[in-house]
């Protein structure tokens, strides 16, 4: 049978009202790739796996939450939807949008979000809106305006995006046939931590497959699960997860207790070696933030923290390297330039 998306295929599994009304890209269904050269590069004697969800249809993870939260908003009738978004939320409630027929506005922080993400949201016909202030700003203006208006809020503070993005856990488990041993990913706003956690522990409810262990990665500069408090001015080239105050903070720090693991955090350069590894040894090539998992890794297992011998370790890789291509074109030399002839490509690719 053909794939004909998330609710189709799990809706049964997700606690949505029955007013929902499918709204699908075909979402999800995403590929677990074997990274072999990256295990070995970290050290090997274990079997590690990319999920990678840049390779759903507006380049995130965000897509299996939004799906959700949009039929859900579609079916109750709203005619308009809204967030606030680091870029991949905005990119994803437009299309989504679009697709159903409302109205999207989406707010971001001046300045802060990665080209490809924003031309998604103006190509899918969003009402896009600078906030001068940080994304928790956004978040707040948001609540705020659809607690007052039928405007209605798809963030991840709305339920059913958690709902949705629970889906993930479901894939990666009848992919390998059990949890993995660890689970690693980054956190911002917390939420698709959360629904991973409520997606393994509800699978493994229903089939009995084991709970993995959840590392989740902050950026150093934007850490205030790490650091215990807010962080007033959160800074990081991770701009998915540049989030001072998450939403589901509590959340995601309940998964990484009762998980047995932890949250911790990775520098911009540790993020970025990351990305630049993963692209080059697996041919993988991911938006900062979503290297942060693997970095979170590397760290761990360098220092001794975390003995993957044996182990099974998966690492979600939460959006398209696409989205940011600035990340990468800002730093490199310009590709070299050769005269139009067969000799003068011969001097410059065969030398010795
Ligand atoms: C949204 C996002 C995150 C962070 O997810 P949270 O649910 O906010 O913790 C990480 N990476 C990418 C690419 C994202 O778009």
């Amino acid at each position: 049978m053909t794939y004909q998306g998330l609710l189709h295929k799990y809706g049964h599994l997700l606690d949505l009202p029955t007013h929902t009304r499918p709204v699908s890209l075909l979402e999800g269904n995403t590929p677990l790739i074997p990274a072999e050269s990256l295990s070995r590069q970290l050290g090997g004697g274990f079997e590690l796996f990319i999920k990678y969800e840049g390779l759903n249809p507006t380049g995130s993870f965000k897509d299996r939450g939004m799906t959700a939260a949009v039929s859900e908003a579609l079916g109750r009738g709203a005619k308009t939807v809204i967030c606030a978004s680091t870029g991949n939320t905005a990119a994803s409630a437009a299309a989504y949008a679009a697709r159903a027929g409302l109205k999207s506005i989406v707010l971001i922080p001046q300045g802060k979000v990665a080209a490809g993400k924003l031309a998604g949201a103006v190509a899918y016909g969003a009402q896009v809106i600078q906030i001068d202030g940080s994304f928790d700003d956004a978040l707040t203006m948001v609540v705020q305006i659809s607690d007052k208006h039928p405007i209605c809020l798809v963030n991840s503070i709305n339920p059913y995006r958690i709902e949705g993005q629970k889906t993930s856990a479901f894939e990666i488990c009848e992919n390998l046939g059990a949890a993995p041993d660890w689970l690693c990913l980054p956190v911002g706003n917390a939420g698709n931590i959360t629904a991973y956690w409520a997606g393994f522990k509800q699978y493994d409810g229903i089939k009995a497959t084991g709970l993995p262990r959840v590392l989740g990665v902050q950026a150093a500069g934007a850490a205030p699960l790490v650091l215990g408090h807010p962080v007033e001015q959160p800074e990081t080239v991770a701009t998915a997860i540049r989030i001072g105050k998450p939403a589901r903070g509590e959340q995601a720090l309940e998964a990484a207790e009762e998980s047995n693991g932890r949250i911790i955090a990775a520098s911009d350069d540790q993020i970025l070696d990351m990305q630049r590894l993963l692209a080059k040894l697996e041919g993988v090539w991911v938006e900062p933030a979503s290297a942060a998992g693997l970095a979170g890794l590397a760290i761990e297992i360098a220092a001794g923290r975390l003995n993957p011998q044996g182990k099974r370790i998966v690492a979600i890789c939460t959006g398209h390297g696409m989205k940011d291509p600035d990340i990468i074109t800002r730093d490199m030399a310009k590709p070299q330039i050769v005269a139009p002839n067969l000799a003068a490509l011969e001097a410059v690719i065969l030398d010795g």
